[in-house]
């Protein structure tokens, strides 16, 4: 798995479609301040179905199209879309390349796709979960989000490490299976008793 290409287009500061070639080893984004690089890493947040707008340092989600400059009109569309090379089949899926797209109208439509074809923002985290990929994954630290893990409390720390290792997925599988056998035990006990009587 393997993030490929990103192609923006309307979104924050990026007015004209713009595509962004992921390259084998490391890409380092450059520029001076206020030109857009944290506004690539929130496309990838933004795409992957973030529903905070103030998470994207907005006040509304509509703030995540293209406001205008002084020499160029407000556009009426952001649109986002993440091309993932998933030849591994890392996530599940029978299609080599899995793109995500999710678009905002400012009239408040929105949509999102999976390999082109419109889906619900569930099916993208359904597909994404337990992969690392996701919103709230590990797979995007910010500056602050370092400095808070390094500070946090053993237990806290503890817990990263669980969601970072897919840990926490077989406690909360654990959990759900301890429920349901709790429930069939109440109705092994409720059979029993119905046989009693019948006796
Ligand atoms: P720094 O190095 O200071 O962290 P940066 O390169 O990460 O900066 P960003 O924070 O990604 O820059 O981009 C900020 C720029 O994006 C600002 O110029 C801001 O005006 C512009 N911007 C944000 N939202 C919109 C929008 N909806 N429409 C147009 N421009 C926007």
């Amino acid at each position: 798995m393997k993030l490929k290409s990103l192609e923006i287009s309307g979104f924050k500061s990026f007015a004209d479609y713009t595509k962004i070639e992921f390259e084998d080893g490391v890409t380092g984004i450059v520029g001076p301040n206020g030109s857009g690089k944290s506004n690539v890493t929130e496309a990838i947040k933004w795409v992957l179905g973030e529903q905070s707008a103030k998470n994207l340092r907005g006040a509304k989600m509509p703030d995540v199209i293209f406001a205008g400059t002084s020499k160029r009109r407000p556009l009426n569309r952001a649109m986002v879309t993440m091309i993932l090379d998933n030849s591994d089949h890392y996530v599940e899926s029978d299609y080599t390349e899995v793109s995500v797209t999710r678009k905002l109208f400012r009239n408040g439509d929105s949509r999102y796709e999976l390999n082109g074809q419109e889906c619900r923002l569930k099916d993208i985290t359904d597909l994404f979960s337990d992969s690392g990929i996701g919103g709230n994954a590990f797979s995007m630290i910010s500056q602050g989000r370092v400095e808070a893990i390094f500070n946090s409390k053993p237990e806290d720390r503890r817990f990263i490490i669980e969601e970072v290792t897919g840990v926490s997925k077989y406690k909360s599988d654990k959990e759900k299976a301890k429920r349901e056998l709790e429930q069939t035990a109440g109705y092994l006990n409720r059979v029993n008793d119905l046989v009693v009587e019948l006796e």
